[in-house]
């Protein structure tokens, strides 16, 4: 019997935070990991250093031809593609009175049409490989709201829906579409709000504590794996019991 070549998985913003994590867990269950990053060069450089057979390349994921080529070099490199964790996001926090319509823009192209890109392109790809693993980031506050994220909250709470819809779409071809909704997690996107606001936040978890980007990237990597081969359009809510799910 000849070996099957590992499977290959796409992290997108993985130079950092969750999206590292993702890659890292990924890497540890045999996965070649595509470890794309926008600014984090070195990061992303340093953390292939540590992974076997990862690959690290830049794109602004709001962009559809930077989004068409991280596609084409994944698989000229790396020659599959066998699961897609949409992770990279940002976060613009402001009242509604004082939210530029800019930024509402810039939060939907980054959080959102990267998302539609991404898996647009990449269903193209699972199809002929007949199968195929799509994991969406949204986060706790696309259900609950948060005065100050209106913005946030609006591309992350679409991401259920498109989820939802998108698993419909590709099941007939094998093709499982998930998300994983994070409650608060330790990373640059939390501990760059004021302390007050953090403090609030750490009030709300009836855990009492911030989670861990490995407690988000083990449920992603749960559903890449065939323990999850009936699962589709779900979110995972993964928060430490801020609401019930
Ligand atoms: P970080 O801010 O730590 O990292 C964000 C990542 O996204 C970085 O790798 C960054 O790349 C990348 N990125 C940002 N903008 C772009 C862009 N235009 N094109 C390509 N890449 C981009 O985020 P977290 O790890 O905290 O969050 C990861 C995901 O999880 C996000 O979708 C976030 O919304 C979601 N989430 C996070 C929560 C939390 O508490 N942290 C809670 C709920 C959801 P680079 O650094 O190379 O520029």
């Amino acid at each position: 019997m000849t070996d099957q070549p590992a499977k290959v998985a796409l992290v997108t913003g993985a130079s950092r935070g969750i999206g590292k994590a993702c890659a890292k867990a990924l890497a540890a269950q045999g996965y070649r990991v595509a470890v794309h990053y926008r600014s984090g060069e070195e990061e992303a450089n340093a953390l292939c250093r540590e992974l076997d057979n990862s690959l690290a390349l830049k794109a602004d994921v709001a962009n559809l031809e930077d989004c068409k080529n991280l596609i084409k070099i994944t698989r000229q490199e790396l020659g599959r593609i066998d699961v897609l964790v949409n992770n990279a996001g940002i976060s613009i926090d402001q009242l509604i009175t004082f939210a530029k319509p800019e930024d509402f823009s810039k939060t939907l192209d980054v959080n959102l049409k990267s998302v539609f890109n991404l898996t647009k392109l990449v269903s193209k790809v699972m199809i002929k490989q007949k199968g195929g693993r799509i994991i969406n980031l949204s986060s706790v506050v696309g259900y609950t709201g948060n005065s100050g994220q209106s913005m946030y909250a609006a591309s992350k709470g679409a991401i259920t829906a498109f989820t939802k819809s998108v698993s419909a779409d590709l099941a007939q071809y094998g093709i499982l579409v998930n998300s994983v909704a994070p409650g608060f997690i330790e990373t640059e996107m939390t501990s760059a709000l004021p302390q007050e606001v953090q403090d609030s936040i750490l009030n709300g978890i009836p855990l009492k504590r911030l989670g861990s980007p490995k407690e988000i990237a083990d449920v992603v990597t749960f559903l890449a794996s065939p323990a999850a081969s009936y699962i589709t359009g779900s979110t995972i809510h993964v928060n430490g019991g801020m609401f019930p799910n």
